[in-house]
């Protein structure tokens, strides 16, 4: 049943362990999709032992737990080591390895706690299981487990444990470790791991670790193009965050833009904006140096700075190819600038971001049409005016077809902090999962008109102005 892969890899990668019991431990929510990955049912959760190990109480027979070893470039400078400090890998099933994240300390806990609170185990469960419905990459969330275990962050919060998905947990930061080092074999056999399991393909090319780097680095570029198109803010792209498969990983302080705002910073402890959402490419690009240099050793400095060399252009050629899609818009050469001109304008008129994109669907371009539901989210008519006739002369075929091509590329609902707040807060003051439930099933069909569900549509209300997100989880 489990089988192991990265546990067969020798010990220097990682740490044996056993999770620190949590008493009397109770499902909050569960994704039966991500069930499914595991062949398993929501039947499974009838059963104890599942229960038990995922609360990180019992691993199960074939669990083989371990906490894995990484370092990390955090906020531009190197931490020489990190790793596993509350997650644990219990084992591997299906492809899929399951990891528990609160499962109490390990080596590599340093001052920490190794817990996880409620709170951000929702923001989690509900993050990652909508960036997948979006159809973005990112590691899974199959179910949240709750204890009554006091937890103290700011205020005293109670424990609960998020059990992720993903064909593997492996960071650029567990390549920066050995590095550092200045140990080649392990980081030989991480990269031949990688590429045996995760990328057979390149296994015969001449240059297998070069052909590593290069798609490592284009899978980031895609991903990066992925979060600018939809709006999203990691909040902490350090390179211990940063996934060897190019998937959304460790959602902390992360945030939806809901006004456009390039300078968003989602992390109320970036003072300075390193991670601010204008920034994400360009530090996606600087994290696939950090990776790319941890290769240096087996290859030439030339082979690996070649290697990245199509980042800018692979990000900008997906970023573009999205946003054309999202305004149903043929890639000629006026359409980058009546996508950028759009985004000022939307800057500018703090409009948001996620409800222009999805009315602009419904735009009517025949000529001496008002647009009044999108016009109306502009405080300066006249400059959206202007921007509406270029864009109506630029679009091309039946507004039927393009409506239904846009929607399928333009979310009406995304995971607004406001409603996961609101979910955090029935599930922290009234044990009232519900919400959870509810904007999880919304959240699995983000691009489906839901009637019943307008008001999850809409502007953030204005208490969403106080929340402030943390590293705090
Ligand atoms: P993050 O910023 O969440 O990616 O975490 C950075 C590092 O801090 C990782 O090595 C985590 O395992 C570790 N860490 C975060 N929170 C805790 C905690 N409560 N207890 C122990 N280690 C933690
Ligand atoms: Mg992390």
């Amino acid at each position: 049943m489990f089988d192991n892969g990265f546990a067969r890899l020798p010990d220097a990668f990682y740490t044996r362990v056993q999770a620190t019991p949590v008493p009397d431990p109770y499902w909050v929510a569960h994704s039966a999709s991500a069930l499914a990955l595991l062949g398993l049912d929501a039947a499974a959760l009838d059963d104890p032992a599942w229960l038990a190990a995922l609360a990180g109480n019992q691993p199960l027979p074939g669990m083989d737990p371990l906490a894995a070893l990484y370092a990390g470039h955090q906020f531009g400078h190197f931490v020489p080591q990190l790793g596993d400090g509350r997650a644990i890998l219990l084992g591997e099933l299906n492809g899929w390895e399951i990891q528990i994240k609160g499962g109490g300390r390990t080596p590599y806990s340093r001052g920490g706690d190794g817990r996880a609170v409620l709170r951000s185990s929702i923001r989690e469960f509900l993050c990652s299981e909508a960036m997948h419905a979006l159809g973005i990459p990112t590691t899974r969330a199959l179910a949240i487990v709750g204890s009554d275990l006091p937890v103290y962050r700011e205020d005293e919060e109670t424990a609960a444990l998020v059990t992720r998905l993903a064909p593997s947990f492996v960071r650029f930061g567990s390549f920066e470790v050995f590095y550092h080092r200045n140990q080649i074999e392990p980081i030989r056999q991480l990269a031949d791991y990688v590429i045996a399991r995760y990328y057979p393909e390149l296994a015969a090319h001449d240059e297998p670790y070069a052909a590593l780097i290069a798609e490592v680095s284009k899978r980031t570029a895609h991903l990066m193009a992925d979060w600018q198109a939809v709006g999203f803010a990691h909040g902490v792209m350090n390179t211990d965050n940063m996934s060897i498969l190019g998937l959304t990983l460790d959602y902390g302080p992360f945030g939806f833009l809901d006004a456009f705002d390039p300078g968003y910073i989602c992390n109320h402890s970036d003072t300075h904006g390193r991670y601010a959402f204008d920034q994400q490419p360009d530090i996606g690009a600087w994290n696939v140096t950090r990776f790319a240099q941890t290769l240096v050793p087996l290859m030439s400095v030339d082979a690996a700075t070649q290697a990245i060399s199509d980042y800018p252009m692979q990000f900008g050629q997906r970023y573009l190819e999205l946003m054309a899609a999202k305004f149903g818009l043929a890639l000629d050469t006026h359409t980058p600038g009546l996508i950028m001109d759009a985004l000022q304008l939307l800057a500018a008129n703090h409009v948001d971001y996620t409800i222009f994109m999805r009315r602009l669907c419904d735009f009517d371009a025949t000529p001496g049409a008002i647009n009044a539901p999108l016009r109306d989210l502009f405080l300066d008519r006249p400059a959206f005016d202007a921007w509406a006739q270029r864009y109506a002369t630029a679009l091309a075929g039946p507004a039927d077809a393009r409506r239904a091509a846009m929607q399928r590329v333009n979310p009406k609902y995304i995971l607004r902090n406001h409603l996961a707040e609101t979910a955090i807060r029935r599930a922290t003051d009234q044990r009232d999962y519900s919400e959870v439930t509810r904007l999880h099933a919304l959240l699995t069909r983000p691009y489906d008109d839901q009637p019943a569900f307008d008001a999850y549509a809409a502007e953030p209300p204005d208490w969403a102005r106080q929340i402030e997100v943390s590293c705090s989880s």
